[in-house]
């Protein structure tokens, strides 16, 4: 089941890239595995996702230690999507290989910090609030390219890009702008050599939007009830 799904996934990001003319290998599929179990976090691995994402650091701790001293520990890559509050900076650091939600100088102050315990550097993404809802977190587009610019002076935290997560439309097409929006932003930080390398990762697209955010230039999809 989990299998076919993927399968079908991957075609259909076979399919996109062939029309826009993009390598199907460099966009990474990240399998969104909040309130799944861990047999099914295996199986997604069995089939060749290794990139997993989580949405709270909690539930990520019990299902890192539960694979620790196993094969599955060597190849998962653990992504947090969701929200990072300040004073579960420390324990992310412990497990999380990318960080997609880094929405401020404070929190990306503390990871810092918690890395350079452990000489780490962190890679994370800029969260970006590219849909007005005041709602979701997410720095605004206006504030980023400073933010972006204070955060990348510190020395235990590698910035690898932007994240963005559409509103909930009725129709995917209607995601579109926001996508577009974080590309544009993407773009004009690298074109001003903001960062001391260039942001390379454009984290956007879920289920119901990854086709239209490929589209739009999306190279890290955050994909779950599509998988499972
Ligand atoms: C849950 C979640 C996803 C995956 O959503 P699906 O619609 O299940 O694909 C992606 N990104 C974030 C931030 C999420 O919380």
């Amino acid at each position: 089941m989990i299998k076919n799904n993927i399968s079908l996934i991957k075609e259909k990001i076979a399919l996109i890239c062939a029309k826009i003319k993009r390598d199907p290998a460099l966009i990474a599929l990240v399998a969104v595995s909040k309130n799944r179990t861990l047999e099914q976090i295996k199986e997604v691995v069995d089939a060749g996702i290794t990139d997993i994402g989580e949405n709270k650091v909690q539930e990520a701790l019990i299902k890192y230690s539960s694979v620790l001293g196993t094969p599955y520990a060597v190849r998962i890559k653990w992504h947090l999507i969701g929200h990072l509050q300040t004073n579960k900076a420390r324990d992310a650091v412990k497990i999380f290989d990318l960080i997609h939600s880094v929405d401020s100088p404070r929190l990306a102050r503390e990871i810092d910090k918690q890395a350079a315990k452990i000489n780490k550097v962190q890679d994370i993404l800029i969260e970006v609030k590219t849909s007005p809802e005041e709602a979701k977190s997410g720095l605004k587009p206006e504030e980023a390219t400073e933010v972006i610019k204070e955060i990348s002076a510190l020395k235990n935290i590698k910035i690898q890009g932007l994240m963005t997560i559409a509103p909930l439309v009725d129709n995917s097409e209607k995601a579109r702008p926001y996508f577009s929006q974080l590309k544009e932003l993407l773009d004009n930080i690298n074109a001003a050599h903001t960062t001391p390398q260039a942001l390379q990762t454009l984290s956007m697209g879920m289920t119901d939007d990854f086709e239209i955010a490929l589209e739009e230039g999306a190279n890290m999809l955050r994909i779950g009830r599509a998988i499972f």
